[in-house]
């Protein structure tokens, strides 16, 4: 269960990533900035 807690998922495109990873992650996930584009 401690993988868990030191792991995030990015609901975007679905993907696993430690904590430090997922930070950078969101600035970059393509998927992510197509789903702002919907949003705004
Ligand atoms: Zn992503």
């Amino acid at each position: 269960m401690k993988k868990f807690e030191s792991y995030g998922k990015c609901y975007f495109c679905k993907r696993t990533f430690s904590k430090k990873g997922m930070t950078r992650h969101l600035q970059s996930c393509s998927k992510r900035k197509n789903i702002l584009r919907v949003v705004f």
